[in-house]
């Protein structure tokens, strides 16, 4: 379509790929260019829990239940998609912050409970060790982020969406207050409108139109063991490690890197003695988070024709962000549940 803009994605992770494909579904004319392989860097090292826990202001809450549905609809328009609905039980926390966890969560509407010692053990029949009181959140679930976003790639392409891999944006190009695209290695790329959904190198492109983002990368540890019998029915969250099965049977944990735990040790305890496991691979992931700890997505102020989404959560909020970025965009309408998440703080 002649007459669309022609919109630049930097990023072919999970949120640059949604972005995408949700643009062309609107008919726009879209290339995404990545550093490296399509698939993202934190995306593939991600944990890819869906949810709306714990420890968020209520609008924010709000976003990931959206985020939450909008998976849904993503598993009917691409039938290859598949979240493994599980559930999830969680006792990282102390009692009492668990029991105001679900008094505030179920206020708000989510489906989420606290259980004791018997029911844990009937949820997850294999823990060596069930805890005396957890939150089973029932509607949660997790997806493969690194397949997903293949798929959303793939469909995007599909779409029309030209995809370049191994080209740094190395600098976002301005004249005269107006975008006109990037300068990667190769010469300019020129576009009407800049998408920056570039994970932990979002900061330093946007930062060379002007706009300073508070952004930090923080690592985090993601582990997984070769695959397993079935040892697990869901995710579990304890105050060591983020524990869940693959449908191939493969454990994969997440653990700050701050915490020094050994996970192989820490997974193995948790199961019942006679459970043998080795890892496959452990890596040092990073994943980028806004220094408030909530999603910016959105235009930047005074610069016309950039658009910035970076998130942590950003598999749970893709389907979502996608979405109402791609809806901002092209229709001009910003989603009401996007609104205190712009640049600009309100
Ligand atoms: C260990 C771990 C566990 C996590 N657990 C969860 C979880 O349970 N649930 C959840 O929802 N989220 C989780 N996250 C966070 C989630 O994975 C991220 O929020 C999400 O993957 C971010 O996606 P993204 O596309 O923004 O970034 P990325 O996947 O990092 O993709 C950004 C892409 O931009 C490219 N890029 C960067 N700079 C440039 C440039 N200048 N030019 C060209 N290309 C560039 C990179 O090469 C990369 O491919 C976790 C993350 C980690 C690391």
């Amino acid at each position: 379509m002649a007459d669309q803009p022609n919109i630049l994605v930097v990023g072919a992770g999970i949120i640059g790929a949604s972005i995408a494909w949700h643009l062309a579904g609107r008919g726009a004319r879209v290339t995404v260019i990545d550093a490296g392989e399509p698939g993202g860097v934190a995306t593939r090292n991600s944990w890819a829990w869906i949810n709306a826990s714990w420890g968020n202001p209520e609008p924010y809450f709000r976003l990931r239940v959206h985020g939450m549905e909008e998976w849904r609809r993503l598993e009917r328009a691409l039938p290859t998609v598949r979240v493994a609905w599980t559930g999830s039980l969680n006792w990282e926390l102390p009692a009492d912050r668990l029991e105001a966890f679900v008094a505030q969560h179920a206020a708000w509407g989510y489906d989420v409970r606290c259980v004791d010692r018997a029911q844990a053990a009937r949820i997850e029949p294999n823990l060596a060790d069930p805890p005396g009181l957890a939150v089973h959140a029932p509607r949660e679930g997790a997806v493969e982020p690194l397949d997903v976003t293949r798929q959303l790639l793939s469909a995007a392409r599909e779409r029309g969406v030209t995809l370049v891999a191994g080209r740094i944006a190395r600098s976002i190009d301005v004249h005269a207050g107006r975008i006109t695209g990037v300068g990667p290695d190769a010469g300019h790329l020129a576009a009407d409108m800049v998408v920056v959904a570039a994970g932990a190198g979002a900061a330093e492109l946007v930062a060379t139109a002007g706009p300073v983002l508070p952004v930090s990368a923080p690592p985090a540890v993601l582990a997984a063991t070769k695959p397993l019998p079935r040892l697990l029915n869901g995710l579990i969250m304890t105050p060591d490690l983020q524990l869940r099965q693959t449908a191939d049977g493969r454990l994969v944990a997440a653990a700050s890197a701050d915490a020094a735990v050994d996970v192989l040790a820490t997974m193995r305890a948790l199961f019942r003695p006679n459970v043998t496991m080795d890892l496959d691979f452990q890596v040092a992931g990073r994943r980028p988070i806004p220094n408030d700890r909530l999603p910016l997505v959105g235009r930047a102020v005074g610069l016309d024709g950039l658009y910035v989404a970076v998130t942590h959560s950003g598999v749970t909020l893709a389907p979502a962000v996608g979405s109402m970025v791609a809806e901002e965009i092209v229709a001009g309408r910003r989603h009401p549940l996007l609104e205190p998440f712009g640049l600009a703080r309100p």
